[in-house]
């Protein structure tokens, strides 16, 4: 059934023939050693090169690309501002056999090969639109139920999230657990074959428009390890005491939607733990203080010896003897420093430093100007280079 609507929309696209005979989402391999590598490609999104595609997955590619093109960048815009993009557009895709290419067609899926999937990654990425969360739908959510999901399961989530009548979404993070899963507070407590859910989610992607979250919850604080004691859950929107909070202001992926979520006194049916009791996820764990330590050791270290020479050129400025290649110097590496402290810090706060409300965002995005203004930094390093060409 999905794979017709997915041979219906190289149709609609206009892509017929080789398809119809040998659809590309299921020819599991390549296209021959004859098709050019991308270092001989002409551009790295011409079709028809690299030998890990065939002519089927080109003729994907073409209608994927045009679906971007038709479907995707003219709006994009406006939902970077809305921060989300349409429902519509989900519908879209699901019309046209993009979201569940690389799952099994007697699951609901299109019934893809992994290439195909990985032609609609580029093609996204190529449109330079990063607004429709298709990939963490396709290749995250859906995968999870087909792999640890009861028959009901399948059955009733996959077709709908195949044709984007449901959206998916993961919802692990915790405002005090993102990388280390022992901090998890969400919790689910069996209220007899029922689970009553309890707890927060952030930076949920497609969380203010999921029909379906996969949620990580503990269920056994009496686990001899926290990884011991986790389950996986799927909560349904409309469930009661489920809220969705607020969409969050990031500073890049403005059109894809993060929220937050609220679990409060959630009854799930026994039909909503996804996979076993107890054997959700396993975490490696490590010293993060240690890290974090090392890490700003690092940093300080190199403030420390950028601002020793900055200091030395401020005192030679205000004694009238700076010369302009030492003075393109301290331009070009500090604000090198800039960005790269930038850079880390946002790397230290984790999901935190990607939120605009964060004065480490604002710290980031201001510093990239910081090369390119003020005579950029290619033309300090041809000031510092001619100086050490001058005849001498
Ligand atoms: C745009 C966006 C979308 C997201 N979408 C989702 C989603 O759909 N679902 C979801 O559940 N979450 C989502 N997240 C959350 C994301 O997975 C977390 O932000 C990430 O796991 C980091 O967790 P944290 O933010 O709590 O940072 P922390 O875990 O507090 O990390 C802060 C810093 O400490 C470092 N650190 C932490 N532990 C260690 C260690 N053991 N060793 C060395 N260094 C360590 C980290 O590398 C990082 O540099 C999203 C985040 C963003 C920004």
């Amino acid at each position: 059934m999905a794979a017709r609507v997915f041979r219906s929309s190289l149709r609609w696209w206009g892509c017929r023939g080789a398809w119809l005979s040998r659809p590309a989402a299921r020819c599991s391999h390549s296209g021959g050693e004859d098709r050019l590598e991308t270092p001989s490609a002409k551009k790295l999104t011409d079709i028809g090169i690299r030998r890990i595609f065939s002519s089927e997955h080109d003729i994907f590619r073409e209608s994927v690309r045009k679906f971007f093109q038709e479907e995707v960048i003219p709006y994009h815009a406006e939902w970077e501002k809305a921060g989300e993009v349409s429902r519509e557009l989900w519908e879209k895709a699901g019309k046209q056999g993009l979201l569940g290419v690389n799952i099994a067609e007697h699951h609901g899926g299109v019934g893809g090969d992994l290439y195909s999937t990985a032609v609609t990654w580029e093609e996204q990425i190529y449109s330079n639109c990063s607004g429709p969360g298709f990939s963490l739908h396709s290749d995250i959510v859906m995968p999870y139920i087909v792999k640890y999901g009861s028959k009901e399961q399948i059955k009733r989530f996959i077709p709908q999230m195949t044709s984007g009548k449901c959206i998916g979404a993961l919802a692990m993070t915790e405002p005090g657990a993102g990388s280390d899963v022992q901090g998890i507070r969400t919790n689910a407590k069996k209220d007899g074959s029922d689970w009553i859910l309890n707890g927060s989610k952030v930076f949920i992607t497609n969380g203010w428009l999921s029909d379906v979250v996969i949620v990580v919850a503990v269920t056994n604080r009496e686990a001899h390890s926290p990884a011991h004691g986790i389950s996986l859950f799927l909560v349904e929107n409309g469930m009661k005491g489920f809220i969705k909070g607020q969409k969050l202001q990031k500073m890049g992926l403005k059109a894809q939607d993060t929220a937050e979520l609220f679990f409060e006194d959630v009854r799930l049916p026994a039909s909503a733990l996804l996979g076993e009791e107890n054997r959700g996820f396993y975490y490696l764990m490590q010293e993060l203080p240690q890290a974090v330590q090392h890490k700003l050791a690092e940093l300080k270290t190199h403030i420390c010896v950028t601002r020793a020479f900055v200091d030395s050129c401020l005192q030679l400025h205000e004694k009238k003897r700076l010369d302009s290649a030492t003075a393109s110097m301290a331009k070009y590496w500090a604000t090198e420093l800039q960005n790269r402290v930038a850079y880390d810090c946002v790397q230290l706060h984790g999901g935190w430093g990607y939120m605009w409300e964060y004065p480490i965002a604002k710290a980031y995005v201001d510093a990239r100007a910081q090369p390119i203004y003020g005579g950029t930094n290619e033309i300090m390093k041809e000031l510092i280079a001619r100086d050490i060409f001058r005849d001498k």
